[in-house]
């Protein structure tokens, strides 16, 4: 069964990839439909065994297989990470809501690597959908973990709107997707993922400072490591919230 739920993650993610792929290229709908994957530089259709995740990437080497230039590294490695999520959720008995804040997180994560920004339309639909499920939780169960995952959001989305009123808010998409994680999952989950972003973050800027010191001023894309974060952070909340800081949140 966990298998099953691998391949999924596998498929799902490479789903995921082909439509914002094609949603960033502004593709009519039936092009999106009906029109099958090509490759980015010979402009050839795929056949079914360059489509398969993974794996097509490594019989081919990370090449296509009719003109050999090289396919773009975020696919595979991206495909493997949400089949392992997919993998864990199962494993560890999460609930369906995590089924689909993950996958969006998953297609947020494409878009800030190819594009630098993230849909407001699609963060606004993650806070929408985060905010009925904590509602909802509210109302069933008034406990004073619910009540955290609803106003610490709120307040800090409010008191983050006020300053930066009228002017274009930094991080904004990023904060929303934090709080969207807190007001669906619980105030440990939210910070088991901070905490993991930040790591995974704060490792992969310091090797791209090492490699190159002109680095320092690149733009680095923050979703990637929340994906990475949430896959930490669906391993290891239950330890950090008997063993840590937050054993009622
Ligand atoms: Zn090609």
């Amino acid at each position: 069964m966990i298998l099953l739920y691998f391949i999924v993650g596998l498929v799902l993610a490479s789903f995921i990839n082909a439509s914002a792929y094609r949603l960033r290229k502004g593709l009519e709908l039936k092009d999106f439909v009906i029109r099958p994957s090509h490759c980015e530089k010979c402009k050839r259709d795929l056949r079914w065994f360059d489509l398969i995740p993974v794996l097509s990437y490594l019989i081919f080497k990370g090449r296509c297989s009719q003109c050999k230039a090289p396919v773009y590294w975020y696919y595979p490695i991206s495909e493997l990470v949400l089949g392992i999520s997919f993998a864990s959720l199962y494993y560890g008995s999460f609930t369906w809501e995590y089924y689909v804040t993950l996958p969006i997180i998953f297609f947020l994560s494409y878009w800030d690597v190819k594009d630098k920004s993230i849909p407001k339309q699609v963060t606004d639909a993650l806070l929408v959908f985060s905010l009925i499920i904590a509602v909802i939780s509210v109302i069933s169960e008034f406990s004073s973990s619910n009540i955290f995952r609803v106003l610490i959001p709120v307040v800090l989305l409010g008191v983050w709107g006020i300053i930066n009123w009228g002017k274009e808010k930094m991080g904004w998409g990023d904060l929303i997707i934090f709080m969207s994680l807190i007001l669906a999952h619980g105030v440990a989950f939210g910070l088991s993922v901070l905490f993991f972003t930040i790591l995974a973050g704060g490792v992969w800027g310091i090797i791209l400072v090492v490699k190159d010191r002109e680095n320092r001023k690149k733009y680095i894309p923050l979703v990637p490591f929340i994906l990475i974060g949430f896959v930490l952070a669906i391993n290891t909340v239950e330890h950090i919230k008997t063993y840590l800081f937050l054993p009622n949140l």
